[in-house]
Formats: C-alpha cells, sequence, structure tokens
C-alpha cells in the first residue's frame, strides 16, 4: 500500500523525465525506525529549473540550495537538487553549492542516521554513509570528520544532543569529544531563534529535561545561558525536576526558566528578550511570575484569587507550581484551589465572560459621571462583590455609596 501518494506521484515524474529521486534524511531515518510521517523531503539529480517545468504547481524557496516547494493535491515537499555544500565561513551555513551527486548529497549532511535515501519506486535504501548501522546500532555519528563538520556548522552540537534524547541512542565518542571540544564556539555562528527551535522540538518530543541535561553536560548549556557556568550536574537535576510533572500546555518558557530558580521578573523578562520569545511566551512568565508570588505569600483577597483562576493561563500556572511539591503536597495543593475555585465560581464566570456583577449603566444611573471616578468605582464594585460575596448589584451599590471614593464625588 502506498501511504504518501502525492511524493510517490513527485518521484516518478521526476524519473519518468530521465532523472533519479529519492525521499531523503529525516524521514528516512523515521520510516526505518517505524515512526509514521507525511514531512518528505525529496533529493533528486533534476535541477531546479526542470523542477520547476515539470510540476504546475511550485514555489522556489530556496534557489540559492536548489530548494523547490512542490505542492501536489494541497500536500508540499521540498525538492532539492542533490547537491555539495562548499566554503562554510561563518560556522553556519556555505557559501556556495555545487549541484553533485547522491553520494556527495548524503556526505554533506550531518549524522549517518540523517544521510539515507529511500528509493519509494524500487523500495529500497540507499545508504552511502552507513547510516542503517548507526540507526540499528543506536548510534549518532557525525558523517566523516566530526571536528570539521562542526566547524562548519556548529548547529549541529544542538541536533546532536536533541536526535540522541529523541530516540534515546547514544552519541559516538569521537562526535561526544568533537562536541565537547568545541562547545564554547556555538555563538556568534549559531542564532538564539535557532537554538530556541532545537528546544521547541526537543519539548515537542517530550525530551527537553533529558536534553538540557545532555546540553549542561557538554557545556553547551552554559555557552547558551552564561550564568549556570559552574552549576553541577546534581543542582541541574534538582532544578529540572519538576519538568517531568508539566503539564504538556506548560510553554517552552515556562520550561526553560526553571533552570534559573530565583530570577526576578526583570530577569526573566530579560532573558525573553534574548530568546525572542513570542508575546505570548512574554506574558506567560509575567503572569505566571505574578501567581507564584500570590500562591507563596497567600495573602491575596478573593478578588485576586479569582482573577488568577479565570486567566487563560490560570489551570497551567497552578499545575506548574503543583509540579514542584512532592506528591503528598501537591494533592492537598489542588484540593486547596478546587476548593477556592468551586467557592468563587460565580465569580470567576463573571470575569471569563467579562460580565462583572456592577456596571458603569448602574453608577451612571446613581449618579457618577464619566471618567476617573468611575473606573476607580467599578473596580471597588467589583472588589465588594467578590471579596464579599455579594450577587446582588443593589447591595454592592449600598457599599460603594459609603466609600470614601462615592464621597469625593
Ligand atoms: P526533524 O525533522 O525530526 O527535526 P530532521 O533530521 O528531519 O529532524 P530537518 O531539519 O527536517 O531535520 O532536516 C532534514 C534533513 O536535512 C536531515 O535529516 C539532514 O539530512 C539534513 N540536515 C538538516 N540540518 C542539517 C545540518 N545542520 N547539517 C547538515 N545536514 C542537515
Ligand atoms: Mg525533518
Amino acid at each position: 500500500m502506498e501511504e504518501h501518494p502525492q511524493a510517490r506521484f513527485i518521484v516518478e515524474t521526476l524519473v519518468k523525465a530521465g532523472f533519479s529521486a529519492y525521499y531523503a534524511g529525516g524521514w528516512v531515518r523515521d520510516y526505518l525506525l517505524k515512526h509514521p510521517s507525511d514531512d518528505i523531503d525529496i533529493a533528486t539529480s533534476a535541477s531546479p529549473e526542470t523542477i520547476m517545468a515539470l510540476f504546475p504547481h511550485t514555489v522556489p524557496i530556496g534557489i540559492a540550495f536548489g530548494i523547490v516547494l512542490v505542492i501536489v493535491d494541497g500536500h508540499q515537499y521540498e525538492v532539492a537538487t542533490f547537491r555539495q555544500d562548499l566554503d562554510y565561513q561563518d560556522g553556519r551555513r556555505p557559501t556556495r553549492v555545487e549541484f553533485s551527486t547522491p553520494e556527495e548529497d548524503a556526505k554533506r549532511r550531518d549524522f549517518t542516521i540523517n544521510g539515507m535515501f529511500y528509493d519509494p519506486l524500487q523500495e529500497k535504501i540507499l545508504d552511502f554513509v552507513h547510516g542503517r548501522a548507526d540507526l540499528e546500532a543506536k548510534v549518532i555519528r557525525a558523517i566523516g570528520n566530526p571536528h570539521e563538520r562542526i566547524r562548519e556548522d556548529r548547529l549541529r552540537m544542538i541536533r546532536a544532543a536533541r536526535l540522541a534524547c529523541r530516540f534515546g541512542f547514544a552519541i559516538d565518542p569521537a562526535t561526544e569529544q568533537a562536541i565537547r571540544a568545541h562547545a564554547k564556539e556555538l555563538f556568534p555562528a549559531v542564532a538564539i531563534e535557532r537554538i530556541c527551535q532545537e528546544f521547541a522540538k526537543g519539548l515537542a518530543f517530550g525530551k527537553l529535561r533529558p536534553m538540557l541535561l545532555m546540553l549542561h553536560d557538554f557545556g553547551l548549556l552554559e555557552s547558551i545561558f552564561p550564568t549556570l557556568h559552574g552549576v553541577s550536574e546534581m543542582e541541574m537535576k534538582r532544578r529540572l525536576e519538576p519538568l517531568k510533572w508539566f503539564p504538556a500546555a506548560a510553554p517552552l518558557i515556562a520550561h526553560l526558566l526553571e533552570l534559573f530558580p530565583g530570577a526576578s521578573l526583570q530577569e526573566q523578562l530579560d532573558l525573553c528578550k534574548r530568546l525572542k520569545v513570542s508575546n505570548h511566551d512574554v506574558n506567560f512568565a509575567t503572569f505566571l511570575f505574578h501567581a507564584k508570588k500570590l500562591v507563596q505569600t497567600r495573602s491575596g483577597e478573593d478578588i485576586d484569587w479569582a482573577y488568577l483562576y479565570a486567566h487563560p493561563s490560570g489551570a497551567v500556572s497552578l499545575q506548574i507550581m503543583g509540579a514542584h511539591l512532592d506528591e503528598a503536597h501537591r494533592e492537598a495543593f489542588f484540593k486547596e484551589h478546587e476548593a477556592r475555585i468551586e467557592s468563587l465560581r460565580e465569580a470567576i464566570g463573571r470575569i471569563e465572560r467579562k460580565d462583572p456583577l456592577v456596571k458603569s449603566g448602574d453608577l451612571a444611573a446613581a449618579g457618577i459621571g464619566a471618567g476617573k471616578q468611575m473606573g476607580l468605582l467599578l473596580k471597588e464594585a467589583e472588589r465588594i462583590a467578590i471579596n464579599q460575596r455579594i450577587e446582588n448589584k443593589d447591595a454592592v451599590i449600598n457599599i460603594l455609596r459609603s466609600s470614601s471614593l462615592w464621597q469625593n464625588s
């Protein structure tokens, strides 16, 4: 049974036109590991111009590298001409490529397990780099001289750790030695966004914690985060232990912040900025910081708790905090919050619906004009309603009338 008719069609079309074409790289590795995926990259002897002439729907996404996106029935595939990458100068990208043979194309790839091709027409693996043997031995091994390969592209050090952790593979000793030797040379070659992408992939496969521990062991983590210099392995394990219990919805930034216990809000925001995380993640970090404060000090009023519980990040934040507790305390922690959530159910619902008990129209009818005082009174009304569990708006307004805010009108 052919599971990828569109990808197969692309290969067939290229072969009928007299070229060779194969599925390449990561897909072949995942296929042999029985990890099904539709993320198929195709490598071919056809030039980008030929690829674009053969298929009606194409987008040249990396002409300098000979990469064309081919879209068939709404499925898109990267089709790349076999190439050799030449003249690496900045430690990240080649300055020149030359169209070449499948064997050379295999050899420009990073690790042996990523260097195989699959011929879907003959149903055959093409393996110029002993990838299959390493896949069976569960080894991540650089293709060729590991020092040279890392000097060409420093991101490969992070990729090695990510792939090793994703599959539970070992890193070949010579490759590992080269990573340790070059760990301090990650920057400026590698952009922080690319590192975060690797973290995100580690997280997506549920392997971020072992990946961070491995990067720490290799000396790469302190290259990325210099303040981690000198932190022991035991301390690192202690800091990352809660990740085991993190909810699936916890964003990447929440995981990474565990590396820095006791960081101030400003330090956390500086880190977010350096990592160039999304606004959503910045907002999440800020919310989590304040939520932790409220939970730790238990000094909040009911209105503070209600806003915490009603917030879209409220539940995830509580689960993250619970992840720091041992099992016995965790249960008590969640019980305490469940009980308070139950007792504040009406208020939480109103906050979620943005439907406060006392609205500006009610205060206007009671003689309050628009302006700053109106805003303050509305806030105070909400505070009274929630803290005193009053569900009747006139009762709230009566209490409000005797407040200094009202009397100053
Ligand atoms: P995943 O898709 O699980 O992240 P992958 O190995 O498929 O892993 P991609 O970024 O999709 O990673 O790259 C596809 C293929 O391109 C790889 O399998 C590898 O053959 C090659 N490749 C990717 N990045 C590099 C690199 N930095 N150096 C050399 N070859 C690379
Ligand atoms: Mg891939």
